[in-house]
């Protein structure tokens, strides 16, 4: 650790990851409530524990195409010995039948229809042959079989949701299907992102010999979206500093993530634009490899991150440090999705400065999660980041011996952290 602390002499104002961390968890604003339709509400996170307004199935119904029947017309019925019943009438799904079926009887019907109180038992049509308006039936296994009973599911009343879940594609299936039209989400924190960068052009456009392909914009709008925050504003500026004040001043959002132009380069003004425009400085540069120019401001209520520019560092700074605050606005706590796992060969940092290395993780038979890493780690390789799936934090001189276990810090961010 001896080098740590003569490095930090020499590099006055730079804090450790751990600052950094505390710092913007004092910063974050409070949670907010709204409330909205259930398509605005994908991809955002419950408010509110969600409790059946009626109950599944809403009414008892047949789990088969076939005939619904009474079990004690049926019980003794087989292959040798089948039982024959009058067609009286159909329940179709969306239409069902209303008078009675009496003893001998039976009706038709489909999938998901109503049962009617006469009957108790559904024979699908595989077991069963047709003649002359009559079924005959074949098979059966036990009364009430292929009848779907109202309740049996959940009963109105019964916590379906609960408060601080994402809200996916299959949970919101499950809201619509109860008839819950509106919900109470947390409101997402709104990010505008600032790209800067003379030597940009967008993905698509002609590219000189000395230009650079944007592509901070569009991993910041994923991962903004995948944290689940909502880009409000997306701006790219030459790096000029009035262009950059001008940018930074338009912005409207809870957050404002700015790319490039952080460091102590002669054309890098996002610091000077930001102070310009009130921006009070809580940090700028952490210890730590990539990213250590990260930035970290605030006007009042609206904060602002300063990335590096090079793509990995960018990301890296993203994943550490503002996931967990577009996160936190969303109730869940400031944090990371996690995992423990076995080094699979030995991982050292013979770096100065803490180290975030991205690791791949596989499974192993007997204990779990184990990582491997690639040696191409440069903070321009993207290929770094594609191909792993976290990251590890080796301080200064650490090693990591094969077989040794580590937290690893995982990108997947599909599964709440717990
Ligand atoms: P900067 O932090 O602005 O000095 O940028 C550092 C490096 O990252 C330079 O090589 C830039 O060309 C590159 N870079 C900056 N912004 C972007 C971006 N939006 N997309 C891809 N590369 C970038
Ligand atoms: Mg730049």
């Amino acid at each position: 650790m001896k080098n740590e602390h003569h490095y930090q002499r020499q590099q006055k104002g730079i804090i450790s990851i751990d600052e950094g961390l505390a710092i913007i968890s004092e910063n974050i604003p409070v949670c907010r409530r709204m409330e909205c339709s259930l398509e605005e509400g994908i991809g955002r996170y419950l408010a509110t524990d969600i409790v059946a307004p009626e109950p599944s199935p809403r009414y008892t119904n047949s789990a088969m195409d076939g005939f619904a029947v009474r079990w004690q017309d049926v019980l003794h019925a087989s292959a040798e010995n089948p039982v024959e019943l009058r067609i009286v009438g159909e329940s179709q799904a969306g239409t069902s039948f209303s008078n009675s079926v009496g003893s001998g009887e039976a009706i038709r019907i489909s999938t998901g229809a109503v049962v009617p109180n006469d009957c108790d038992t559904v024979i699908r049509v595989e077991d069963t042959e047709e003649q002359n308006g009559s079924v005959i039936v074949h098979a059966v296994r036990s009364a009430g079989q292929d009848v779907r009973y109202m309740g049996e599911e959940f009963t109105a009343g019964e916590l379906l949701l609960q408060k601080g879940i994402r809200i996916t594609a299959a949970r919101v299936a499950l809201l619509a299907s109860v008839g819950i039209a509106r919900v109470t989400v947390f409101r997402p924190c709104e990010v505008a992102v600032l790209v800067t960068g003379s030597e940009l052009v967008s993905v698509g456009e002609n590219i000189a010999d000395d230009q650079i392909r944007d592509s901070n914009m569009i991993m910041l709008v994923a991962a903004i979206e995948e944290a689940g925050g909502k880009v409000v504003q997306t701006l790219r500026v030459a790096d000029e500093v009035e262009a950059t004040r001008q940018a930074i001043a338009q912005t409207e959002a809870d957050l404002v993530i700015c790319s490039g132009g952080i460091s102590v380069g002669r054309h890098d003004h996002v610091k000077k634009a930001a102070d310009t425009c009130g921006f009070v400085p809580l940090f700028w540069r952490i210890l730590q490899k990539p990213g250590k120019p990260l930035y970290f401001a605030r006007q009042g209520e609206q904060m602002l991150f300063g990335l590096p520019g090079n793509p990995v560092s960018a990301f890296m700074c993203f994943t550490h440090y503002v996931r967990p605050f577009i996160t936190a606005m969303n109730g869940v706590s400031f944090g990371w999705p996690m995992v423990s796992a076995e080094a699979v060969h030995d991982i050292e940092n013979r770096g100065k400065r803490p180290n975030m290395i991205r690791v791949q993780l596989s499974w192993r038979h007997h204990n779990g999660h184990c990582i491997s890493y690639s040696a191409k780690q440069g903070s321009h390789m993207l290929t770094s980041l594609a191909h792993a799936d976290g990251y590890i934090i080796l301080e200064p001189g650490q090693k990591l011996c094969a077989g040794e276990r580590i937290d690893v810090y995982r990108y997947d961010f599909s599964r709440e952290p717990v």
